[in-house]
């Protein structure tokens, strides 16, 4: 097998790739398990590492597994904490560990772009699609679905770190300075105290609430939807806690005694505020 042919993954065989010239794209030739990929399936500890400052933990969601040893191989030697994800899933469920996500769209659990998708709705981490897929439809709807960039297999690798690094650089320029404290009508939300005052008495908030209740205020008048705040709040927007959500909010509403504060936005989420 030629070095080109093993760059294209299986599930696109028609892509032509002629005219490139990948840089040491090749599978590494190390038994899988000196490779460092982690099967988060198998841990039992469901709490993210802590994260190391200045480094790029990366994800690599790809399925072919000679594509994504060689990806996480190179990415390595760049610099980067590459991670190995083999399903769309999993990346739903595990994004939080990570500062940007290397895509492939063609996954065994479904279409990319519908795992970019329901990404958005609950985190806006750099992700840049690698796919065989170079049909501009799919470019447009990648680019339009949220995806901060866009590369087509086989990648040239310099420009493949370049792009992330231009990614991840963007992502860090764009965070704001952070809001200490939210002020509506008699409302006052203390970030750093982590109190709430409603007409100057200090109403008593759980965890939870006052997590909710700091999501919620981070756009006051802005709707923030449900898959938002059950990932925030409990880690998981895709299981069964829509329940606890709106029993917390119920809670919430009652507790803070302000109608109209948090409304309900059908069918979305809530919103704080007018
Ligand atoms: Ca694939």
């Amino acid at each position: 097998m030629d070095r080109d042919a093993r760059l294209d993954p299986p599930d696109a065989p028609e892509h032509d790739d002629a005219g490139t010239e990948p840089r040491e794209f090749t599978a590494s030739a190390d038994p899988p398990s000196a490779v460092e990929t982690t099967d988060p399936t198998n841990t039992s500890d469901n709490d993210p590492p802590m994260r190391e400052d200045r480094t790029v933990r990366l994800a690599v969601v790809e399925d072919d597994d000679e594509v994504g040893d060689a990806l996480v191989e190179v990415l390595t030697d760049n610099g980067f904490i590459p991670e190995r994800q083999t399903r769309g899933a999993d990346l739903l469920l595990w994004h939080r560990r990570y500062d940007a996500v290397i895509l492939d769209l063609g996954l065994p659990d479904g279409d990319g772009l519908d795992v970019l998708r329901q990404l958005r709705e609950v985190s806006k981490v750099p992700v840049v699609i690698l796919t065989a897929r170079d049909d501009e439809r799919t470019v447009v709807r990648g680019l339009r679905n949220g995806a901060d960039d866009f590369i087509v297999k086989p990648p040239r690798l310099d420009e493949l770190v370049a792009r992330l690094e231009a990614v991840t650089r963007r992502a860090v320029t764009q965070l704001g300075p952070v809001a200490t404290e939210v002020v509506t009508g008699d409302v006052r939300v203390d970030l750093i105290a982590r109190e709430v005052e409603v007409g100057g008495e200090l109403v008593f908030l759980t965890q939870k609430e006052f997590e909710l209740v700091r999501i919620l205020v981070e756009r006051p008048g802005s709707a923030v939807s449900r898959e938002l705040l059950m990932d925030r709040v409990w880690g998981d927007a895709f299981l069964a806690v829509s329940r606890s959500l709106d029993v917390h909010i119920s809670t919430l509403r009652q507790k803070l005694g302000r109608p109209g504060l948090i409304a309900t936005i059908r069918g979305y989420g809530y919103r704080w505020g007018k």
